[in-house]
């Protein structure tokens, strides 16, 4: 399976019916029941764009107390509004509900670190010399970013861009997922509430088509992207010749987590299934790559298969809660079945095997295969309650393995000795690297980024104030004084 087939093959752009967007209607189905719970128009590109230019300069004007204080009241409004977006969250990604609360939490969150990051990343400057004058750093927005949202988090991600974009003075289009336009306009209208106009934070529904044509936009000074690392290389192609725009692009990875020596196999198995199995694999930050140490072998696997199996799938609002939800759409369940059979009929050996008790619907096991016999083990984002096993034998065999991937998002040490971090983190290549904690729930108060195809050296988190605004470097003087010493006749 070569990489574009096995992408296509698990990361699906549609689900069934939501092609219709070509029909300039989005619709989004719950992934637990089917049943409908959002249509409208796709946005209309150059009204979107216009509005968005002539709102811009006022709002660039505004000082910048004015905007942080804006931004705290949207944080009010989201908590006015907490329940309802949780529910939409749950029922329109099929997250468990206890899961799409958090969710919102973060959303609430993010304003005050983005205030605090927009302080420290993008604060003026000021460097006094007597004969010089005074340079001075400032930082000026871009104008009108588009923010394409994807779904897995379809409130804190999109969100994780807007929020330090609308602080900096840019005024932002918002693209959400087509596969999630009942929670981003749920999170839209908060944000207009607070008193950020429909102008200077527009919600913008569509699906591909209308992403492209936004990015393309003349009228549109910058992308800022979450999704998968396929779009995002074909968002850098549109733009190759547009070096004007600022992209931030925030991708996928082929996640590892490398099990070294410790006695602590139940807290080891924990981190291991949090990490591949949280919000049903889909996640960036998932472990998709298990690698461990021969002699670690037995004990680690039987280990994490006997949690895996108590892991409870279901319908977001079931009680007892459940781990995970079903995946997005039956497209992305039928393309992990489909990868999973690849895995198993070309030298893996299944642990745990993927079952989906339903074919009518998304829902999904977690699943474990050894694939230390494959010869070509596809490097591949699958987005799903997959985990890979590889057995080394030694830590340079881990090391090596672990960089095995075009990606570079996040690696993870479980444990090992304090030497042995300091050896893993040096050579790890991924923007995450943790030593006895998850791959997963990176903390928006650090960057969170990834090198290779998981992102373009932009990092989101706390640093996506770096790329809401440019610096200008300025040197000035009260007075022009100025002579030529040499040179003159
Ligand atoms: P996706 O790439 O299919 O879609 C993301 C967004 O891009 C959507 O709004 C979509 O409509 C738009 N889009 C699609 N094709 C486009 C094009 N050609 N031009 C412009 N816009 C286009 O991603 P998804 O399936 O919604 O999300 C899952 C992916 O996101 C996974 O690969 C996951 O790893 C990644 N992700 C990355 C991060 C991170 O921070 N690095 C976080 C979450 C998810």
């Amino acid at each position: 399976m070569d990489g574009a087939a096995a992408s296509s093959a698990t990361i699906a752009s549609d689900r069934g019916p939501v092609s219709e967007s070509s029909k300039a209607e989005i619709i989004s189905y719950e992934p637990a029941t089917g049943a409908e719970i959002w249509r409208g128009p796709v946005c209309e590109i150059d009204d979107v764009v216009s509005r968005a230019r002539r709102a811009w300069p006022g709002w660039a004007a505004q000082p910048l107390s004015t905007r942080m204080e804006l931004a705290r009241r949207f944080a009010n409004e989201v908590r006015k509004d907490a329940d309802k977006l949780a529910t939409s969250i749950a029922r329109e990604v099929g997250k468990p509900l206890w899961e799409a609360n958090a969710e919102v939490e973060q959303v609430i969150n993010k304003v005050e670190v983005s205030i605090r990051a927009y302080a420290e990343r993008t604060s003026q400057r000021k460097l006094d010399s007597a004969l010089q004058g005074t340079m001075a750093v400032r930082h000026k927005p871009h104008g009108v970013l588009v923010v394409l949202g994807p779904y897995n988090y379809p409130a804190h991600l999109p969100n994780a861009h807007i929020v330090p974009a609308l602080i900096a003075g840019n005024v932002v289009i918002f693209k959400p997922s087509e596969k999630a336009p009942a929670s981003g306009e749920i999170l839209a209208r908060c944000f207009n509430r607070a008193g950020i106009s429909a102008a200077v934070m527009q919600f913008a529904p569509g699906g591909p088509t209308e992403g492209q044509a936004l990015i393309s936009h003349d009228g549109v000074d910058g992308v800022l992207f979450t999704g998968s690392a396929n779009t995002g290389i074909a968002i850098n192609r549109r733009l190759a010749t547009r070096p004007d725009k600022m992209v931030a692009l925030e991708m996928g990875g082929n996640n590892a987590m490398v099990m070294w020596d410790t006695p602590k196999l139940t807290d080891a198995a924990a981190l291991i299934v949090q990490s591949a199995f949280a919000t049903t694999g889909q996640r960036c930050t998932a472990a998709r790559r298990l690698i461990v140490k021969n002699s670690m072998y037995d004990a680690v696997i039987s280990e994490v298969k006997a949690l895996a199996d108590r892991v409870i799938f279901g319908a977001p609002f079931d009680e007892p809660a459940p781990f995970m939800g079903p995946v997005i759409d039956n497209a992305a369940a039928d393309g992990l079945s489909e990868s999973f059979l690849y895995l198993m009929s070309n030298g893996g050996k299944a642990i745990k095997h993927l079952v989906r008790p339903d074919e009518s619907l998304p829902f999904l096991s977690p699943a474990i295969i050894d694939t230390t016999a494959m010869k070509d083990r596809p490097d591949v984002e699958l987005f799903g309650p997959i985990l890979q096993v590889i057995r080394v034998e030694d830590f340079d065999e881990a090391i090596a393995e672990t960089n095995n991937t075009r990606f570079g998002l996040a690696a993870s040490l479980i444990g090992g000795t304090p030497q042995e971090y300091n050896k893993f983190w040096a050579n790890a290549r991924a923007g995450l690297v943790n030593w006895n904690r998850a791959t997963v729930n990176p903390s928006h108060a650090a960057p969170m980024g990834g090198i290779g195809l998981s992102g373009n050296h932009r990092p989101t988190g706390y640093y996506a104030a770096d790329y809401c605004a440019y610096p200008v470097a300025s040197g000035e003087m009260e007075q022009p004084r100025a002579m030529i010493g040499v040179g003159l006749k």
